[in-house]
């Protein structure tokens, strides 16, 4: 056996945020006919977001979850909470370069937003803003940190270049040749803890949510819509759709979001001495830089969450359970967390799990509106979506009101992605993109011909 396949071996097959003490217990499923203001279907962060603020404007609102709270992304991810509802500084850039000081601005709200709204409900979510540290492990990636740190600072976050030695002093990885200390613009949560506090506030503030309810459709019904399941049926005025990466109930939504999966790891807690061995003592959230990249971060009980690096599609867009689990993923994963800190050889991982991500042409949110109107869906977060879901959630709110908001007048929201082709181009064009984003990391970072295609069309695979 190896290293990796050893210490993955007695690794529960599940989420580790959902596996703590503390889960609530399920809210009963749709019973019978429910009227409503607003009806959202999914209850991830995107959901709860929407299902928060509408109830707190007043309106009547019905959430329908088709598993449990959190079941999605949002309770599966690293809990990097960003600012940016760009993915990030440098797609904004290249996408909307006349509107990102605004979209900044408005993600440094949303973030307080977020901060307040966890604050005020008393939300338990492990909420901890200790920075993030973007780090090097090849030379030619000190030009793109130092380039990100130019990009942070020209729009007011804090940035800090590291060289070996400082990056190290922080975090001692012998594979560190340099770091990005960005101290704002983001927090760390348990993100099934701040999912269930939302759903919580969502009900103090008169929202209902029905679990185990799966949507089997949408229609429109007078002037309002029917939202059908096994159940029941909730008649609503409007309904939002915040179900991410799965089978949409909108047919137009399949054009411009794809589920590609991304695996996790998560570490027995780290005993003092272990601890000492790789300092980390500032907790920063981090992640390397390469194409193919992975984001750590510690746990509330001193455990290291090991994500990324792979990002799999599968030929038709599959959605299932089976697909959370893929060994040849997490013993890579593995491997290259012992390379990453030699120090912590034999240490086990407890916990191991994937999960789809809504990853859309520009890798952040779209929003579009379905039944004349009636419905809206927001959609295509990528890996970027446990800040910009708020963001997402109250945009989409706007365009059902019809509501002429700085946030509608954005190019942002008006514009739609580039859809991907159709099957089998679909996987073709996604399977040649990750390969040449693996030979661009093995080629000093060089990209080929057809990554500068893409490029040059604004077309995009990230995960
Ligand atoms: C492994 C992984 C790591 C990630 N890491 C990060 C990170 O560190 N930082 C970050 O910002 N983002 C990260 N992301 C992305 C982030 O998790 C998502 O952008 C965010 O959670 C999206 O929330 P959502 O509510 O839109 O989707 P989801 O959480 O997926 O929620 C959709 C919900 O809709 C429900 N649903 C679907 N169809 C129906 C139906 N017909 N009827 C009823 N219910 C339905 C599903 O059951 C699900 O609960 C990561 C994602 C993954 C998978």
């Amino acid at each position: 056996m190896t290293r990796a396949s050893l210490a993955i071996a007695d690794a529960a097959p599940r989420p580790f945020w959902l596996d703590q003490p503390g889960a609530p217990p399920p809210r009963p499923p749709l019973d019978g006919v429910v009227e409503a203001d607003l009806v959202v279907v999914g209850g991830g962060l995107t959901g709860l977001w929407t299902a928060l603020q509408a109830a707190e404007e007043g309106k009547r609102v019905v959430l329908l979850e088709g598993e449990r709270i959190a079941y999605g992304a949002s309770g599966r991810n690293g809990g990097f909470c960003a600012a940016s509802l760009t993915h990030g500084i440098g797609n904004g850039l290249a996408r909307w370069p006349d509107e990102l000081g605004t979209l900044e601005r408005m993600g440094r709200e949303n973030l307080d937003a977020i901060r307040a709204t966890v604050a005020a409900h008393g939300i338990e979510c492990g909420w901890e803003e200790t920075g993030t540290i973007d780090v090097a492990t090849e030379p030619h990636q000190l030009e793109w940190l130092a380039q990100d740190a130019e990009q942070l600072r020209r729009f007011g976050w804090h940035a800090e270049l590291l060289d070996a030695a400082g990056v190290r002093a922080q975090v001692d990885s012998p594979t560190y040749v340099g770091g990005l200390w960005s101290r704002d613009g983001s927090a760390l949560v348990d993100p099934a803890r701040l999912c269930w506090g939302l759903a919580r506030a969502a009900e103090a503030a008169g929202a209902t949510i029905f679990e185990v309810t799966p949507v089997d459709s949408l229609a429109a019904d007078g002037a309002g819509v029917r939202a059908d399941a096994a159940g029941g049926r909730v008649l609503a005025r409007r309904a939002l759709l915040a179900t991410s990466a799965f089978p949409p109930l909108v047919r137009a939504v399949r054009r411009y979001v794809v589920p590609v999966y991304d695996y996790v790891l998560v570490t027995e807690p780290l005993p003092e001495d272990r601890r000492d061995a790789i300092g980390w003592r500032g907790r920063q959230g981090l992640s390397d830089v390469a194409n193919q990249f992975h984001y750590y971060r510690q746990t509330a009980d001193h455990r290291i969450l090991w994500g990324g690096y792979d990002a799999v599609y599968e030929l038709g867009g599959r959605v299932a359970p089976d697909r959370d689990q893929r060994p040849a993923t997490f013993a890579l994963l593995a491997e290259h967390f012992f390379t990453t800190f030699p120090q912590l050889e034999g240490l086990g991982f407890t916990h191991r799990w994937g999960g789809a991500i809504d990853t859309c042409s520009r890798f952040s949110a779209m929003w579009g509106t379905a039944l004349d109107g009636r419905a809206a869906y927001v959609v295509g977060f990528t890996g970027l979506g446990v800040g910009a879901s708020r963001f997402g959630a109250r945009v989409g709110l706007d365009l059902l009101d019809g509501a002429d908001t700085e946030r509608t007048r954005l190019e942002m929201v008006r514009r739609r992605p580039l859809p991907f082709p159709p099957e089998p181009a679909r996987w073709a064009a996604i399977q040649l993109t990750r390969r040449a984003l693996a030979r661009a990391d093995e080629r000093g970072g060089r990209r080929g011909p057809w990554l500068r295609l893409l490029d040059r069309v604004g077309l995009g695979f990230d995960s």
